[in-house]
């Protein structure tokens, strides 16, 4: 599954092209990138570079398309982060990962073709969030 998957049907086909070495494919992937781009420009300029960058507007578009927190709004991609929605998020990553946490679950999100169960939240609303489960010892 891949971020434009969601809610954008008129761009679907796109994702039919395949990777080839033919004139016409590669000039359709370009548009498709261009459109891509323009729709993502800030995080993508900002994160595009990176490795992980590429991985986390992935995942993160994957469960919100506009990039954005599910609870403010909040559009700033370098503090958005994946909720599990029903809590125990710690215990479920320790579960998944062992003892490796952080940007690992963005790779693990990945290979199990994004699970439901998650949104996207700010580390502010993930925090008051935890804060009113009582999952945090603050507040
Ligand atoms: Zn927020």
């Amino acid at each position: 599954m891949a971020p434009w998957r969601t809610g954008c049907g008129r761009y679907r086909k796109w994702l039919e092209v395949p990777f080839s070495k033919d004139p016409a494919g590669r000039s359709e992937q370009r548009a498709y990138h261009r459109w891509w781009y323009a729709l993502h420009r800030e995080p993508e300029r900002r994160y595009r570079k990176t490795k992980l960058g590429k991985l986390k507007v992935l995942v993160i578009g994957h469960y919100s398309p506009s990039l954005s927190c599910a609870r403010c709004g909040v559009s700033d991609m370098r503090a958005l982060c994946i909720d599990h929605i029903d809590g125990g998020g710690r215990a479920h990553t320790r579960e998944v990962l062992g003892t490796r946490s952080g940007n690992g679950f963005y790779y693990w999100l990945k290979a199990n073709h994004f699970p439901p169960g998650f949104q996207v939240l700010c580390a502010n609303c993930n925090l008051i969030k935890m804060i009113e489960n009582k999952e945090c010892w603050a507040g």
